[in-house]
C-alpha cells in the first residue's frame, strides 16, 4: 500500500475536525501532499469521520486522478489539487464549514484582525474569496486568488466556508481551528460594540515575533 505513514497521519488528523466542532456529519475534509512523490492523500467521499481508517484514505496524483483507493475521493479533491499545483509551499489543505467563520462567509465579510492572536497567526485579516460551485477546481482557484498577497494561511469563500493551508496538514488544521476561534471572538465582540483597531506596525511585529521567535 502506498504512503502508509501519510495515510495514518491524514486519518488521525481528520479526528481533530469533529473534536474541535469544525464539522457536521460528513462535511469537511483534509489532505496532505507527500514531498517525495507529490501524491496527495485525501478523505474518501461521504464516509463518516468515525469510520475513517488509514486503509480507506484515497491517494490521487496532482491532477486529482485516482492512484490508489477503494473509495471515491472527496468531492473537493480537484480543488485541493489545484491549490497544491499553484502553491508549491503548501503540503496540507483543510476545508470546513465551521459555524462562526461560515457566518462571516455567508455575508461575504473577511474576518478583521482585532486580536493579538490573529496578528500572530494570520498577520492581518482572514480574507473572503469569491463564489464557486462544488465539484470542479473552481473552488481551488478562488482560494488561491484569495490567499495571493495575504499572509493569512486561511481564507473564507463566500456562501461556503473555510479553506486553510500550511507546510503540513497539521499546520493547516491549526489554521482552521484558529480561524473558527477568531471568528467566534469577532462575532461576540460585534455584539458588545466597536472593535478597537490594532496599528498595522503592531500587527507586523506580532506576526514577525510569532513566526520567527515563538515556541521551542
Ligand atoms: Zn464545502
Amino acid at each position: 500500500m502506498l504512503l502508509p505513514e501519510l495515510r495514518e497521519e491524514v486519518c488521525t488528523l481528520h479526528a481533530q475536525l469533529p473534536l474541535n466542532n469544525l464539522v457536521a456529519w460528513t462535511s469537511g475534509n483534509l489532505s496532505a501532499r507527500d514531498p517525495e512523490t507529490d501524491l496527495v492523500v485525501i478523505k474518501p467521499s461521504g464516509i463518516r469521520f468515525e469510520h475513517l481508517t488509514p486503509d480507506n484514505m484515497v491517494v490521487v496524483d496532482l491532477d486529482g486522478q485516482l492512484v490508489e483507493g477503494d473509495y471515491k475521493a472527496s468531492s473537493d479533491t480537484a480543488s485541493h489539487c489545484y491549490i497544491y499545483r499553484n502553491m508549491p509551499e503548501v503540503y496540507g489543505v483543510v476545508h470546513t464549514h465551521s459555524r462562526y467563520a461560515t457566518a462571516f462567509a455567508v455575508i461575504g465579510r473577511s474576518i478583521p484582525c482585532h486580536t493579538t492572536a490573529m496578528g500572530d497567526e494570520f498577520g492581518g485579516e482572514i480574507p473572503c474569496g469569491g463564489f464557486a460551485l462544488v465539484g470542479g477546481q473552481e473552488i481551488g482557484q478562488r482560494v488561491v486568488e484569495a490567499l495571493q498577497g495575504s499572509r493569512s494561511p486561511a481564507c473564507l469563500l463566500i456562501n461556503h466556508g473555510v479553506f486553510a493551508v500550511g507546510p503540513s496538514a497539521e499546520k493547516a488544521i491549526k489554521a482552521a481551528i484558529m480561524t473558527e476561534d477568531n471568528a467566534a471572538i469577532m462575532y461576540f465582540a460585534y455584539q458588545l460594540g466597536e472593535p478597537a483597531p490594532i496599528a498595522q506596525a503592531d500587527i507586523d511585529s506580532l506576526y514577525d515575533r510569532y513566526q520567527n521567535v515563538y515556541g521551542q
